[in-house]
């Protein structure tokens, strides 16, 4: 009999080998049966499907997500889409019926589990990059400013390097932060005293119901990493940042100090998801952990890292139910000793 941990990392094996792009005709192909899972759905292709011939995009079948993911965990996605346009998020948006969508941005803020996702996940990783050429004027103050138009699969390393070359100010302290910008939106990501809502004019979505949309900075709602949209549902496709001129020597000098004090300070030589918990009010999670003395505690191969109690690292062939039992533990301790209870910061998703 084979263990669980064991059967999950073999069906895990299984499907990296299986998450190649197959064109849509071998969906209806015969299954195939892996230590008892089900790897080709026979279900997948009826009339209500239909709609998924129109794609222009790349459709994969069974696709590992731990491929996806910073953490390098999570089991198949049933559904893969890598949409060429906006049409085809229209498409999808418009027709998938009940089936669960998820969006899928560079995939460092989650936590997929090891059965995976049961629906569509949409991947727009290699397309909507394109940053458009700063628009400068005159703000209201008087101050030389400008507008910029990226694509919300522009990571934010590259597009906040890219501002700087135009000595553009206000995203210096985002660098590093390794998502894309649509991820950031999402989470409302920031670091050292800033945040993306900072700096954002606009944000252009297909929203739930598959229509392309524009919404202006006042019609959204930040917190500390969240950002709520009047409507739910949707995937950003650009948004329109604001920046001011600044001085070049000072914006490429804090940005090297950012990168630095990130080499310095996180585990970026295992796979990880960033920081684990909120910060509470008033505290911050990571000294929470370390004075927990949590520091270096495991589970098979998913443990809270020596460098930085607020980060789990993937140490191998970590699974998310490990990850999550070191998650649970943490929390657990946490509250026993300090009476603090923390929240996720990392998006838990998959079926359970
Ligand atoms: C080493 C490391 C350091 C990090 N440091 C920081 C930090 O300093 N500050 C910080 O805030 N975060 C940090 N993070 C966490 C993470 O990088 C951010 O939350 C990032 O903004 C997530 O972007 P992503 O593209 O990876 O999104 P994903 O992880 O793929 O997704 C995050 C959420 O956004 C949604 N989403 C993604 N793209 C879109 C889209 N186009 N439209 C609609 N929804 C979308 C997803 O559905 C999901 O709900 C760090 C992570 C790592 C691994």
């Amino acid at each position: 009999m084979l263990n669980d941990p064991l059967k999950t990392r073999l069906i895990r094996f299984a499907h990296l080998h299986h998450g190649q792009s197959i064109p849509m005709v071998t969906l209806t192909g015969s299954s195939r049966t892996i230590l008892g899972r089900t790897i080709y759905k026979r279900t997948l292709m009826s009339p209500s499907t239909n709609w998924l011939n129109r794609i222009k995009g790349e459709i994969r079948h069974d696709e590992p997500m731990a491929n996806h993911t910073s953490l390098r965990v999570g089991g198949p996605a049933d559904l893969f889409i890598i949409p060429k346009d906006v049409a085809d998020l229209q498409l999808i948006f418009k027709h998938h019926g009940d089936r669960p969508l998820f969006i899928l941005g560079e995939g460092t803020n989650l936590l997929m589990s090891d059965k995976g996702f049961r629906g569509i996940v949409i991947s727009i990783k290699n397309r909507f990059k394109s940053i458009e050429k700063p628009l400068f004027f005159k703000n209201a103050q008087g101050e030389e400013a400008a507008v910029v138009t990226a694509g919300a699969a522009t990571k934010m390393s590259y597009l906040v390097k890219n501002l700087a070359k135009y000595s553009l100010t206000g995203m210096e302290n985002l660098v590093g932060i390794p998502g894309s910008l649509g991820g950031a939106l999402i989470m409302n990501a920031g670091a050292d005293g800033t945040e993306i809502c900072d700096v954002i004019r606009s944000v252009t979505r297909v929203n739930a119901e598959g229509e392309l949309e524009t919404l202006s900075k006042s019609d959204l709602k930040f917190e500390y990493r969240k950002t709520t949209f009047p409507t739910k549902g949707g995937i950003i496709v650009s948004a329109e940042l604001e920046l001011k001129k600044g001085d070049h020597a000072t914006i490429q000098e804090t940005i090297d100090r950012h990168l630095v004090r990130r080499k310095n300070k996180q585990p970026l030589s295992l796979p990880n998801s960033g920081s684990v918990f909120k910060n509470p009010e008033g505290d911050t999670a990571g000294r929470l952990i370390e004075a927990a003395g949590l520091k270096g505690f495991s589970v098979g191969d998913a443990g809270v890292s020596i460098k930085h109690a607020n980060f789990i690292v993937n140490k191998g062939a970590a699974t998310a139910s490990e990850v999550l039992e070191v998650i649970e533990h943490v929390r657990t301790t946490v509250l026993e000793k300090t009476g603090i209870e923390m929240e996720t910061e990392v998006i838990i998703v998959g079926e359970r």
